[in-house]
Protein backbone atom coordinates (compact mmCIF):
# COMPACT_ATOMS: atom_id res chain seq x y z
CA UNK A 1 0.00 0.00 0.00
CA UNK A 2 2.55 2.27 -1.20
CA UNK A 3 1.62 5.85 -2.32
CA UNK A 4 2.86 7.01 -5.75
CA UNK A 5 6.16 8.94 -5.72
CA UNK A 6 5.68 12.56 -5.76
CA UNK A 7 6.21 14.04 -9.62
CA UNK A 8 4.28 15.36 -11.91
CA UNK A 9 1.08 16.62 -11.73
CA UNK A 10 -0.92 14.75 -14.49
CA UNK A 11 -0.23 11.07 -14.03
CA UNK A 12 -1.41 8.20 -16.23
CA UNK A 13 -3.21 5.11 -16.15
CA UNK A 14 -2.57 2.27 -17.97
CA UNK A 15 -5.71 -0.37 -18.46
CA UNK A 16 -5.47 -3.09 -20.43
CA UNK A 17 -8.79 -5.10 -21.25
CA UNK A 18 -12.09 -3.27 -21.42
CA UNK A 19 -14.55 -5.86 -20.03
CA UNK A 20 -16.67 -5.46 -16.81
CA UNK A 21 -13.23 -4.91 -14.97
CA UNK A 22 -11.51 -1.81 -17.03
CA UNK A 23 -14.73 -0.17 -17.84
CA UNK A 24 -15.30 -0.03 -14.33
CA UNK A 25 -12.07 1.59 -13.85
CA UNK A 26 -12.04 3.61 -16.66
CA UNK A 27 -15.22 4.91 -16.10
CA UNK A 28 -14.66 5.97 -12.73
CA UNK A 29 -11.15 7.75 -13.24
CA UNK A 30 -13.50 9.54 -16.35
CA UNK A 31 -13.43 13.16 -15.97
CA UNK A 32 -10.88 13.35 -13.43
CA UNK A 33 -7.62 14.45 -13.81
CA UNK A 34 -5.30 11.45 -14.64
CA UNK A 35 -5.17 10.98 -18.12
CA UNK A 36 -6.47 7.37 -19.08
CA UNK A 37 -4.97 5.10 -22.02
CA UNK A 38 -8.22 1.89 -22.20
CA UNK A 39 -6.02 -0.49 -24.61
CA UNK A 40 -8.69 -3.78 -25.78
CA UNK A 41 -8.00 -5.76 -28.58
CA UNK A 42 -12.01 -4.67 -30.02
CA UNK A 43 -12.89 -1.57 -30.89
CA UNK A 44 -16.01 -2.28 -28.43
CA UNK A 45 -16.69 -4.00 -24.81
CA UNK A 46 -18.45 -7.14 -25.20
CA UNK A 47 -21.11 -8.32 -22.95
CA UNK A 48 -20.59 -11.44 -21.66
CA UNK A 49 -23.87 -12.52 -20.01
CA UNK A 50 -25.84 -12.32 -23.13
CA UNK A 51 -23.46 -14.51 -25.34
CA UNK A 52 -25.67 -17.70 -25.43
CA UNK A 53 -28.81 -14.99 -26.68
CA UNK A 54 -26.50 -14.07 -29.40
CA UNK A 55 -25.84 -17.85 -29.86
CA UNK A 56 -29.05 -18.81 -30.35
CA UNK A 57 -30.15 -15.87 -32.28
CA UNK A 58 -32.21 -13.93 -29.53
CA UNK A 59 -30.65 -10.95 -29.64
CA UNK A 60 -28.24 -9.22 -32.48
CA UNK A 61 -24.73 -8.67 -31.76
CA UNK A 62 -24.58 -5.06 -32.03
CA UNK A 63 -27.29 -5.24 -28.63
CA UNK A 64 -24.36 -6.66 -26.56
CA UNK A 65 -20.86 -4.93 -28.24
CA UNK A 66 -20.77 -1.44 -27.45
CA UNK A 67 -18.37 0.80 -29.60
CA UNK A 68 -15.74 2.02 -26.52
CA UNK A 69 -15.10 4.91 -28.64
CA UNK A 70 -18.74 5.97 -28.60
CA UNK A 71 -18.93 5.07 -24.78
CA UNK A 72 -15.93 8.03 -23.78
CA UNK A 73 -16.72 10.67 -26.52
CA UNK A 74 -17.34 13.03 -23.84
CA UNK A 75 -14.57 12.21 -21.80
CA UNK A 76 -11.66 14.11 -22.66
CA UNK A 77 -8.44 12.27 -20.51
CA UNK A 78 -9.55 8.90 -21.83
CA UNK A 79 -8.15 7.32 -24.92
CA UNK A 80 -8.96 4.32 -26.64
CA UNK A 81 -6.68 1.91 -28.36
CA UNK A 82 -7.33 -0.74 -29.93
CA UNK A 83 -4.47 -3.43 -29.78
CA UNK A 84 -3.51 -6.55 -28.81
CA UNK A 85 -1.19 -6.66 -25.97
CA UNK A 86 1.83 -8.88 -26.12
CA UNK A 87 3.88 -8.35 -23.30
CA UNK A 88 3.73 -6.57 -20.26
CA UNK A 89 6.90 -4.98 -17.75
CA UNK A 90 5.39 -4.73 -14.38
CA UNK A 91 8.77 -3.38 -13.15
CA UNK A 92 8.56 -0.59 -15.22
CA UNK A 93 4.49 -0.69 -15.56
CA UNK A 94 5.21 -0.84 -19.41
CA UNK A 95 2.99 -2.83 -22.03
CA UNK A 96 4.22 -3.41 -25.72
CA UNK A 97 1.06 -4.07 -28.59
CA UNK A 98 1.98 -6.27 -31.32
CA UNK A 99 2.81 -3.92 -33.53
CA UNK A 100 5.42 -2.69 -31.53
CA UNK A 101 3.68 0.62 -30.02
CA UNK A 102 4.64 0.32 -25.96
CA UNK A 103 2.40 2.40 -23.17
CA UNK A 104 3.83 2.93 -20.32
CA UNK A 105 1.90 4.49 -17.14
CA UNK A 106 2.32 5.77 -13.76
CA UNK A 107 0.00 2.67 -12.87
CA UNK A 108 -0.97 -0.21 -14.76
CA UNK A 109 -3.97 -2.13 -14.75
CA UNK A 110 -4.58 -5.80 -15.79
CA UNK A 111 -7.95 -6.72 -16.40
CA UNK A 112 -7.20 -9.01 -19.30
CA UNK A 113 -10.64 -11.75 -18.33
CA UNK A 114 -10.72 -15.19 -18.89
CA UNK A 115 -10.80 -17.77 -21.57
CA UNK A 116 -12.19 -21.47 -22.07
CA UNK A 117 -10.15 -24.18 -20.35
CA UNK A 118 -10.31 -27.40 -22.39
CA UNK A 119 -8.55 -29.54 -19.57
CA UNK A 120 -6.16 -30.82 -22.30
CA UNK A 121 -9.65 -32.65 -23.58
CA UNK A 122 -8.18 -34.48 -26.51
CA UNK A 123 -9.82 -32.69 -30.04
CA UNK A 124 -11.83 -30.33 -27.55
CA UNK A 125 -9.48 -27.35 -28.66
CA UNK A 126 -10.05 -28.11 -32.33
CA UNK A 127 -13.85 -29.05 -32.57
CA UNK A 128 -15.69 -27.68 -29.64
CA UNK A 129 -16.95 -23.84 -29.80
CA UNK A 130 -16.14 -22.09 -26.77
CA UNK A 131 -18.38 -19.23 -25.65
CA UNK A 132 -16.04 -16.41 -24.49
CA UNK A 133 -16.28 -13.97 -27.09
CA UNK A 134 -18.51 -12.05 -28.94
CA UNK A 135 -16.70 -13.69 -32.19
CA UNK A 136 -17.45 -17.26 -30.14
CA UNK A 137 -20.72 -16.33 -29.79
CA UNK A 138 -21.48 -15.38 -33.98
CA UNK A 139 -19.35 -18.31 -35.00
CA UNK A 140 -22.18 -20.76 -32.55
CA UNK A 141 -24.92 -18.86 -34.01
CA UNK A 142 -23.56 -19.92 -37.96
CA UNK A 143 -23.30 -23.55 -36.91
CA UNK A 144 -26.53 -23.62 -35.37
CA UNK A 145 -28.00 -22.16 -38.55
CA UNK A 146 -25.14 -24.10 -41.11
CA UNK A 147 -26.57 -27.86 -39.78
CA UNK A 148 -30.49 -27.01 -39.24
CA UNK A 149 -29.67 -25.41 -43.45
CA UNK A 150 -28.26 -29.15 -44.47
CA UNK A 151 -30.39 -31.01 -42.61
CA UNK A 152 -33.37 -29.38 -43.92
CA UNK A 153 -31.37 -29.58 -47.64
CA UNK A 154 -30.46 -33.28 -46.75
CA UNK A 155 -32.80 -35.25 -44.05
CA UNK A 156 -30.58 -37.52 -44.13
CA UNK A 157 -28.07 -35.89 -42.33
CA UNK A 158 -29.92 -36.26 -38.86
CA UNK A 159 -28.32 -39.98 -38.80
CA UNK A 160 -24.72 -38.11 -39.45
CA UNK A 161 -25.37 -36.01 -35.87
CA UNK A 162 -26.64 -32.75 -38.09
CA UNK A 163 -29.68 -32.25 -35.39
CA UNK A 164 -27.34 -33.45 -32.61
CA UNK A 165 -25.65 -30.57 -29.80
CA UNK A 166 -23.30 -31.63 -27.40
CA UNK A 167 -23.11 -29.05 -23.91
CA UNK A 168 -20.13 -29.77 -22.49
CA UNK A 169 -20.22 -27.72 -19.12
CA UNK A 170 -23.33 -28.31 -16.13
CA UNK A 171 -22.59 -24.33 -15.03
CA UNK A 172 -24.49 -21.66 -15.24
CA UNK A 173 -23.18 -20.78 -19.02
CA UNK A 174 -23.67 -24.71 -19.85
CA UNK A 175 -27.12 -24.76 -18.45
CA UNK A 176 -28.23 -21.10 -20.42
CA UNK A 177 -26.87 -22.56 -23.62
CA UNK A 178 -28.68 -25.52 -23.51
CA UNK A 179 -31.78 -24.06 -22.52
CA UNK A 180 -31.52 -21.42 -25.24
CA UNK A 181 -30.72 -23.97 -27.69
CA UNK A 182 -34.04 -25.98 -26.24
CA UNK A 183 -35.80 -22.82 -27.06
CA UNK A 184 -34.77 -22.58 -30.50
CA UNK A 185 -35.44 -26.29 -31.20
CA UNK A 186 -38.37 -26.04 -29.56
CA UNK A 187 -39.67 -22.31 -30.93
CA UNK A 188 -37.66 -21.17 -33.46
CA UNK A 189 -36.66 -23.78 -35.72
CA UNK A 190 -40.65 -25.28 -36.33
CA UNK A 191 -41.63 -21.93 -37.86
CA UNK A 192 -38.55 -21.08 -40.13
CA UNK A 193 -37.80 -24.83 -41.10
CA UNK A 194 -41.51 -25.70 -42.17
CA UNK A 195 -40.52 -29.55 -44.01
CA UNK A 196 -38.02 -30.57 -41.13
CA UNK A 197 -38.85 -32.80 -38.31
CA UNK A 198 -37.32 -30.38 -35.56
CA UNK A 199 -38.37 -33.52 -33.15
CA UNK A 200 -35.45 -35.39 -34.52
CA UNK A 201 -33.01 -33.20 -32.65
CA UNK A 202 -31.09 -34.12 -29.74
CA UNK A 203 -29.10 -31.76 -27.00
CA UNK A 204 -27.10 -33.32 -24.50
CA UNK A 205 -25.41 -31.71 -21.27
CA UNK A 206 -22.66 -33.46 -20.02
CA UNK A 207 -21.14 -33.37 -16.61
CA UNK A 208 -18.30 -34.77 -14.66
CA UNK A 209 -20.52 -33.62 -11.26
CA UNK A 210 -23.39 -35.05 -10.30
CA UNK A 211 -25.46 -31.56 -10.73
CA UNK A 212 -26.55 -28.58 -12.65
CA UNK A 213 -25.79 -25.23 -11.24
CA UNK A 214 -23.11 -26.78 -8.28
CA UNK A 215 -22.90 -23.20 -6.37
CA UNK A 216 -26.47 -22.99 -6.17
CA UNK A 217 -28.76 -25.16 -3.35
CA UNK A 218 -29.82 -28.65 -4.27
CA UNK A 219 -33.50 -27.80 -4.74
CA UNK A 220 -31.92 -25.53 -7.59
CA UNK A 221 -29.94 -28.27 -8.80
CA UNK A 222 -33.43 -30.22 -8.88
CA UNK A 223 -35.20 -27.15 -10.60
CA UNK A 224 -32.61 -26.71 -13.51
CA UNK A 225 -32.63 -30.34 -13.94
CA UNK A 226 -36.29 -30.42 -14.32
CA UNK A 227 -36.61 -28.14 -16.75
CA UNK A 228 -33.77 -28.66 -18.94
CA UNK A 229 -35.52 -32.35 -19.33
CA UNK A 230 -38.76 -30.78 -19.44
CA UNK A 231 -37.18 -28.79 -22.87
CA UNK A 232 -36.07 -32.32 -24.37
CA UNK A 233 -32.14 -32.00 -23.11
CA UNK A 234 -30.68 -35.00 -21.74
CA UNK A 235 -28.05 -35.11 -19.55
CA UNK A 236 -25.42 -36.94 -18.59
CA UNK A 237 -24.13 -36.34 -15.20
CA UNK A 238 -21.24 -37.92 -13.16
CA UNK A 239 -19.87 -38.53 -16.75
CA UNK A 240 -15.99 -37.28 -18.43
CA UNK A 241 -15.66 -36.12 -21.83
CA UNK A 242 -13.27 -38.10 -22.95
CA UNK A 243 -12.69 -36.62 -26.91
CA UNK A 244 -14.22 -34.60 -29.16
CA UNK A 245 -13.57 -35.32 -32.84
CA UNK A 246 -15.65 -33.83 -36.01
CA UNK A 247 -17.96 -35.93 -35.86
CA UNK A 248 -18.31 -37.18 -32.46
CA UNK A 249 -17.95 -36.23 -28.80
CA UNK A 250 -16.63 -39.69 -26.76
CA UNK A 251 -18.00 -40.34 -22.71
CA UNK A 252 -16.28 -42.17 -20.04
CA UNK A 253 -17.72 -45.28 -19.82
CA UNK A 254 -18.30 -46.22 -23.37
CA UNK A 255 -21.12 -43.69 -24.99
CA UNK A 256 -20.32 -42.34 -28.24
CA UNK A 257 -22.65 -39.05 -29.10
CA UNK A 258 -22.30 -38.22 -32.97
CA UNK A 259 -22.65 -34.51 -33.28
CA UNK A 260 -21.52 -31.59 -35.75
CA UNK A 261 -22.05 -29.08 -32.74
CA UNK A 262 -20.00 -29.53 -29.68
CA UNK A 263 -20.50 -26.36 -27.12
CA UNK A 264 -17.76 -26.28 -24.37
CA UNK A 265 -19.25 -24.66 -21.31
CA UNK A 266 -16.45 -26.88 -19.54
CA UNK A 267 -14.54 -24.20 -17.22
CA UNK A 268 -12.48 -21.17 -17.89
CA UNK A 269 -8.99 -20.36 -17.20
CA UNK A 270 -7.20 -16.79 -17.07
CA UNK A 271 -6.69 -15.04 -20.75
CA UNK A 272 -3.36 -15.90 -23.09
CA UNK A 273 -1.41 -12.47 -21.61
CA UNK A 274 -1.22 -14.01 -17.83
CA UNK A 275 0.93 -16.80 -18.83
CA UNK A 276 3.07 -14.38 -20.50
CA UNK A 277 4.11 -12.30 -17.39
CA UNK A 278 6.39 -13.09 -14.56
CA UNK A 279 3.91 -12.66 -12.07
CA UNK A 280 2.77 -14.85 -9.12
CA UNK A 281 -0.19 -17.36 -10.48
CA UNK A 282 -2.58 -19.51 -8.81
CA UNK A 283 -5.84 -21.88 -9.78
CA UNK A 284 -6.70 -21.79 -13.35
CA UNK A 285 -3.81 -19.36 -14.35
CA UNK A 286 -5.02 -16.17 -12.27
CA UNK A 287 -2.51 -13.61 -11.40
CA UNK A 288 -2.34 -13.44 -7.72
CA UNK A 289 -3.33 -9.60 -6.12
CA UNK A 290 -3.69 -8.73 -2.48
CA UNK A 291 -6.80 -7.24 -1.01
CA UNK A 292 -6.21 -3.59 -2.33
CA UNK A 293 -5.61 -5.48 -5.74
CA UNK A 294 -2.13 -4.79 -6.42
CA UNK A 295 0.65 -6.95 -7.33
CA UNK A 296 3.13 -8.07 -4.15
CA UNK A 297 6.45 -6.70 -4.89
CA UNK A 298 4.40 -3.78 -7.63
CA UNK A 299 2.20 -1.60 -5.71
CA UNK A 300 1.06 0.27 -8.80
CA UNK A 301 0.76 -2.73 -11.02
CA UNK A 302 -3.24 -3.93 -10.03
CA UNK A 303 -4.88 -6.80 -11.62
CA UNK A 304 -8.97 -7.04 -11.42
CA UNK A 305 -11.55 -8.97 -12.39
CA UNK A 306 -11.84 -13.25 -14.19
CA UNK A 307 -7.63 -12.86 -14.64
CA UNK A 308 -7.01 -12.11 -11.13
CA UNK A 309 -6.87 -14.50 -8.09
CA UNK A 310 -8.15 -12.67 -4.87
CA UNK A 311 -8.48 -14.02 -1.55
CA UNK A 312 -12.33 -13.54 -0.41
CA UNK A 313 -12.81 -13.20 3.50
CA UNK A 314 -14.96 -16.70 3.07
CA UNK A 315 -11.32 -18.12 1.94
CA UNK A 316 -10.73 -19.38 -1.77
CA UNK A 317 -10.72 -16.36 -4.63
CA UNK A 318 -13.37 -14.30 -5.82
CA UNK A 319 -15.88 -15.64 -8.58
CA UNK A 320 -15.42 -14.80 -11.83
CA UNK A 321 -18.71 -12.80 -12.49
CA UNK A 322 -19.33 -9.65 -13.54
CA UNK A 323 -20.20 -8.04 -10.37
CA UNK A 324 -17.20 -8.84 -8.84
CA UNK A 325 -15.09 -7.47 -12.38
CA UNK A 326 -16.78 -4.83 -12.09
CA UNK A 327 -16.82 -3.66 -8.50
CA UNK A 328 -13.07 -4.27 -8.99
CA UNK A 329 -12.56 -1.67 -11.34
CA UNK A 330 -14.47 1.23 -9.28
CA UNK A 331 -12.64 0.25 -6.22
CA UNK A 332 -9.03 0.65 -7.79
CA UNK A 333 -10.07 3.63 -9.49
CA UNK A 334 -10.76 4.74 -5.85
CA UNK A 335 -7.28 3.54 -4.47
CA UNK A 336 -5.46 4.97 -7.73
CA UNK A 337 -6.69 8.17 -6.74
CA UNK A 338 -6.35 7.48 -2.43
CA UNK A 339 -3.00 7.14 -3.64
CA UNK A 340 -2.69 10.24 -5.50
CA UNK A 341 -4.31 12.43 -2.58
CA UNK A 342 -1.38 10.89 -0.50
CA UNK A 343 -4.72 8.72 1.57
CA UNK A 344 -4.19 5.21 2.17
CA UNK A 345 -5.81 2.50 0.29
CA UNK A 346 -8.89 0.27 1.54
CA UNK A 347 -8.88 -3.19 1.34
CA UNK A 348 -11.32 -4.75 -1.60
CA UNK A 349 -15.16 -5.29 -0.45
CA UNK A 350 -17.48 -6.69 -2.69
CA UNK A 351 -21.09 -5.94 -2.21
CA UNK A 352 -22.68 -9.36 -3.21
CA UNK A 353 -26.04 -9.11 -5.15
CA UNK A 354 -26.02 -13.23 -5.53
CA UNK A 355 -25.87 -15.62 -7.93
CA UNK A 356 -28.11 -16.46 -10.68
CA UNK A 357 -28.87 -18.34 -14.05
CA UNK A 358 -31.36 -18.38 -16.73
CA UNK A 359 -32.15 -21.41 -17.54
CA UNK A 360 -35.44 -21.55 -20.31
CA UNK A 361 -38.71 -19.27 -20.67
CA UNK A 362 -39.39 -17.56 -17.76
CA UNK A 363 -37.20 -20.15 -15.44
CA UNK A 364 -34.56 -18.77 -14.02
CA UNK A 365 -33.13 -19.40 -9.97
CA UNK A 366 -31.52 -17.02 -8.31
CA UNK A 367 -30.24 -17.12 -4.81
CA UNK A 368 -30.09 -13.33 -3.79
CA UNK A 369 -27.60 -11.40 -1.11
CA UNK A 370 -24.90 -12.59 0.69
CA UNK A 371 -27.81 -14.47 2.77
CA UNK A 372 -28.91 -16.63 -0.55
CA UNK A 373 -31.93 -15.96 -0.53
CA UNK A 374 -33.70 -18.22 -2.64
CA UNK A 375 -35.98 -17.65 -5.85
CA UNK A 376 -36.84 -19.62 -8.77
CA UNK A 377 -39.17 -19.43 -11.41
CA UNK A 378 -40.74 -16.08 -12.97
CA UNK A 379 -40.07 -14.33 -9.77
CA UNK A 380 -36.14 -15.49 -10.30
CA UNK A 381 -36.66 -14.32 -13.96
CA UNK A 382 -37.76 -10.91 -12.89
CA UNK A 383 -34.33 -10.95 -10.97
CA UNK A 384 -32.57 -11.57 -13.11
CA UNK A 385 -33.16 -9.33 -15.95
CA UNK A 386 -33.46 -6.64 -13.27
CA UNK A 387 -29.59 -7.37 -12.01
CA UNK A 388 -28.03 -7.87 -16.06
CA UNK A 389 -30.25 -4.49 -16.61
CA UNK A 390 -27.59 -3.01 -13.60
CA UNK A 391 -24.50 -4.69 -15.27
CA UNK A 392 -25.15 -3.42 -18.32
CA UNK A 393 -25.93 0.09 -17.18
CA UNK A 394 -22.36 -0.05 -14.93
CA UNK A 395 -20.67 -1.02 -18.64
CA UNK A 396 -22.99 1.33 -20.12
CA UNK A 397 -24.58 -0.97 -22.85
CA UNK A 398 -27.29 -0.42 -24.60
CA UNK A 399 -30.31 -1.47 -22.52
CA UNK A 400 -33.50 -1.26 -24.37
CA UNK A 401 -32.89 -3.96 -26.97
CA UNK A 402 -32.82 -6.53 -23.32
CA UNK A 403 -35.26 -4.91 -22.05
CA UNK A 404 -37.91 -5.73 -25.42
CA UNK A 405 -36.15 -8.66 -25.77
CA UNK A 406 -36.95 -9.85 -21.54
CA UNK A 407 -40.26 -9.48 -21.99
CA UNK A 408 -40.97 -10.90 -25.15
CA UNK A 409 -39.49 -14.00 -24.38
CA UNK A 410 -41.42 -13.94 -20.68
CA UNK A 411 -44.42 -13.40 -22.14
CA UNK A 412 -44.12 -15.61 -25.35
CA UNK A 413 -44.37 -13.39 -27.87
CA UNK A 414 -40.86 -13.11 -29.12
CA UNK A 415 -40.84 -13.47 -33.02
CA UNK A 416 -38.41 -15.78 -34.62
CA UNK A 417 -34.52 -15.43 -34.54
CA UNK A 418 -32.44 -14.04 -36.71
CA UNK A 419 -31.05 -16.27 -39.29
CA UNK A 420 -28.65 -14.16 -41.47
CA UNK A 421 -25.32 -15.41 -41.76
CA UNK A 422 -22.55 -15.84 -44.17
CA UNK A 423 -23.47 -19.19 -45.77
CA UNK A 424 -19.41 -20.23 -45.47
CA UNK A 425 -19.86 -24.10 -44.95
CA UNK A 426 -17.61 -25.57 -41.74
CA UNK A 427 -19.15 -29.00 -40.63
CA UNK A 428 -17.48 -31.50 -43.41
CA UNK A 429 -20.35 -34.16 -44.28
CA UNK A 430 -18.05 -36.38 -46.42
CA UNK A 431 -16.83 -37.83 -43.00
CA UNK A 432 -19.62 -39.73 -41.93
CA UNK A 433 -20.35 -40.23 -37.99
CA UNK A 434 -19.11 -43.14 -36.20
CA UNK A 435 -22.61 -44.51 -35.02
CA UNK A 436 -25.61 -43.13 -36.93
CA UNK A 437 -28.16 -41.56 -34.71
CA UNK A 438 -31.21 -43.72 -34.40
CA UNK A 439 -34.15 -41.52 -36.30
CA UNK A 440 -36.88 -41.05 -34.32
CA UNK A 441 -40.01 -42.23 -36.30
CA UNK A 442 -42.45 -39.08 -37.60
CA UNK A 443 -45.82 -39.09 -36.44
CA UNK A 444 -46.92 -39.31 -39.91
CA UNK A 445 -45.01 -42.55 -40.35
CA UNK A 446 -45.44 -44.68 -36.92
CA UNK A 447 -48.14 -47.35 -38.29
CA UNK A 448 -51.38 -46.76 -36.95
CA UNK A 449 -52.07 -49.48 -34.14
C1 LIG B 1 -21.36 -16.93 -21.61
C2 LIG B 1 -21.09 -16.23 -20.31
C3 LIG B 1 -22.13 -15.87 -19.47
C4 LIG B 1 -21.88 -15.20 -18.27
N1 LIG B 1 -22.94 -14.84 -17.49
C5 LIG B 1 -22.71 -14.10 -16.38
C6 LIG B 1 -23.80 -13.64 -15.60
O1 LIG B 1 -24.96 -13.93 -15.91
N2 LIG B 1 -23.53 -12.86 -14.50
C7 LIG B 1 -22.25 -12.53 -14.15
O2 LIG B 1 -22.04 -11.81 -13.17
N3 LIG B 1 -21.20 -12.97 -14.87
C8 LIG B 1 -21.40 -13.75 -15.97
N4 LIG B 1 -20.34 -14.18 -16.71
C9 LIG B 1 -18.99 -13.89 -16.25
C10 LIG B 1 -18.62 -12.47 -16.61
O3 LIG B 1 -18.96 -12.18 -17.93
C11 LIG B 1 -17.12 -12.28 -16.37
O4 LIG B 1 -16.86 -12.55 -15.01
C12 LIG B 1 -16.70 -10.85 -16.69
O5 LIG B 1 -16.88 -10.60 -18.07
C13 LIG B 1 -15.25 -10.62 -16.31
O6 LIG B 1 -14.92 -9.31 -16.63
P1 LIG B 1 -13.41 -8.93 -16.99
O7 LIG B 1 -13.42 -7.47 -17.26
O8 LIG B 1 -12.51 -9.47 -15.99
O9 LIG B 1 -13.10 -9.74 -18.32
P2 LIG B 1 -13.80 -9.67 -19.75
O10 LIG B 1 -15.19 -9.21 -19.67
O11 LIG B 1 -13.53 -11.01 -20.35
O12 LIG B 1 -12.95 -8.57 -20.52
C14 LIG B 1 -11.60 -8.76 -20.82
C15 LIG B 1 -11.24 -7.80 -21.96
O13 LIG B 1 -9.84 -7.87 -22.19
C16 LIG B 1 -9.57 -7.87 -23.58
N5 LIG B 1 -8.28 -8.53 -23.78
C17 LIG B 1 -7.91 -9.77 -23.35
N6 LIG B 1 -6.62 -10.01 -23.66
C18 LIG B 1 -6.17 -8.90 -24.30
C19 LIG B 1 -4.92 -8.56 -24.87
N7 LIG B 1 -3.88 -9.40 -24.83
N8 LIG B 1 -4.79 -7.34 -25.46
C20 LIG B 1 -5.85 -6.49 -25.50
N9 LIG B 1 -7.05 -6.78 -24.98
C21 LIG B 1 -7.21 -7.96 -24.37
C22 LIG B 1 -10.76 -8.64 -24.17
O14 LIG B 1 -10.96 -8.31 -25.53
C23 LIG B 1 -11.91 -8.17 -23.28
O15 LIG B 1 -12.56 -7.05 -23.80
C24 LIG B 1 -20.56 -14.87 -17.91
C25 LIG B 1 -19.50 -15.23 -18.74
C26 LIG B 1 -19.76 -15.89 -19.94
C27 LIG B 1 -18.63 -16.27 -20.84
Amino acid sequence: MTPADDGPARRRVVIVGAGFAGIGCARELAGTDVDVTLIDRNNYHQFLPLLYQVATAQIASDDVGTPLRNQFRHDENVEVVQAEVVAVDPATRTVTTADGATYTGDFLVLATGARANFYRTPGADEHALPLYSLTDAERLRARIIEVFDAADRDPGLIDQGALTFVVVGGGATGVETAGGIADFVNRVAPEEYHDLHVHEARIHLVDHGHALLAPFSDKAHEYAAKVLQRDGVRLHLGTGVQEVTPTCVRLEGGTTLPSRCVIWAGGVQAGDLASRIALPRGRGGRVLAGHDLSVEGYPRVFVIGDVAGVESPEGGLYPQLGSVALQQGQWTAKNIRSDLAGQPRQAFHYHDKGIMAMIGRGAAVAEMGAKRHELHGAIAFSSWLGVHAWLMSGVRTRVDAFISWGWDYFSGNRSPGLIAHDSAQTVDWSQPAEIPVPRTPTPDSVPAS
